[in-house]
């Protein structure tokens, strides 16, 4: 059988309704007492090229999804396809050329490398596995090419990584993922460990690597602040669920989402003497054990109101490219305080 056509219009990931709910055992017996509900119905694509950044608070599922696109575990429900292809149930023979096409940098780059191999090995594994040098010379160049590319000088190669800094452990982590040839690679919180000038130097190079190499990426993190510079769009999870997806501008100009806007009020604005007025949300959020009913954010929400209680929002389109799910948008505009241009009304001079 002919291998599936590449289609350059076709998104590179698709996620539609990605559910993973993690049993919960207890009692005399050990039998399932619950579920955690980690992601509870998720649905978004990526392109060839193009970073997304998948946002929310710990434990909004985030780094669930990033997961259950590797295929770390069986999911509950829903589909991913890559290119084309379904890839979710795949039996594990069948995963191989999936591993190389998708890879993945971990936040903490001090347990994310192996600490009794050398840097030379660590790029070499992923090279060998995916048989993509033909010869020893080959593979050494390979590896030069890496050290290049993350800006690393080629002789640190003899190196062991308890030997590097944190920013350097995670460019060796970079290179092992660039070391397959992947399309898209999720990165995990992958700047979270880092100090603010090592942050901004990885994402910097991650931009310049997207940019000439094509990538696709899935930019997982807990801060809105660090992906405003290196994004195409933005989805923000809440509780298992996305409650707002959009690009960039948009999302940061006029937020549709009161989770959105109170997450971008605490976003520092990067101009002299400007602010925003900060929102602070109530509470913590809801375990993922027992959401509650109707709209998931409505404990915590500043404008909840009866039908939000009752009945859960559908994620839906309030202009081009930018979707949100939230009741306040079937209010008449004069009524909904987050129609027209309201994040950028927030900015108070
Ligand atoms: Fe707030 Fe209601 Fe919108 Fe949920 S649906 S975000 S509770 S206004």
């Amino acid at each position: 059988m002919n291998a599936p056509v590449s289609d350059a219009n076709r998104p590179l990931l698709e996620v539609s309704g990605l559910k993973k709910h993690f049993p919960l055992r207890g009692g005399f017996l050990g039998g399932v007492t619950g579920y955690v509900y980690a992601v509870d119905g998720v649905s978004f694509h990526i392109n060839r090229g193009e970073t997304l950044s998948l946002v929310g608070e710990s434990g909004c599922g985030k780094s669930t999804v990033g997961k259950a696109i590797l295929k770390l575990f069986d999911i509950t429900d829903g589909q991913v396809v890559l290119d084309g292809r379904r890839i979710d149930n795949l039996p594990a023979g069948a995963l191989r050329p999936m591993r190389r096409r998708v890879q993945v940098v971990f936040q903490d780059p001090f347990s994310s490398l192996n600490p009794r191999m050398r840097v030379r090995d660590i790029l070499a594994e992923p090279i060998r596995n995916f048989g993509l040098a033909r010869s020893r010379a080959e593979l050494e160049e390979r590896i030069a090419a890496l050290m290049d590319k993350v800006r690393l000088p080629r002789d640190a190669v003899n190196r062991w990584p308890h030997e590097f800094s944190g920013g350097q452990r995670q460019r060796i982590g970079i290179a092992r993922a660039l070391a397959a040839e992947p399309e898209l690679i999720i990165c995990d919180e992958a700047v979270s460990a880092l100090d603010v000038s090592v942050k901004a130097q990885i994402i910097n190079l991650l931009q310049d690597l997207q940019q000439e190499l094509g990538l696709a990426l899935l930019f997982i993190s807990h801060d809105l602040a660090i992906v405003e510079h290196m994004t195409h769009r933005v989805a923000v999870m809440y509780l298992g669920k996305i409650v707002e997806v959009a690009p960039k501008r948009q999302l940061f100009a006029a937020p549709r989402h009161p989770y959105t806007e109170a997450l971008l009020s605490a976003v520092p604005v990067p101009m002299p003497g400007a602010q925003r007025e900060r929102i602070i949300l109530k509470g913590d959020v809801p375990s993922p054990i027992n959401p509650p009913k109707g709209c998931r954010f409505h404990t915590r929400c500043p404008y909840a109101f009866d039908r939000c209680r009752a009945e859960e929002p559908p994620l839906r389109q309030t202009e081009a490219g930018h979707w949100a799910a939230c009741h306040l948008h079937d209010l008449p505009a004069e009524q909904n305080p987050l129609a027209g241009a309201k994040g950028a009304a927030v900015l108070a001079v």
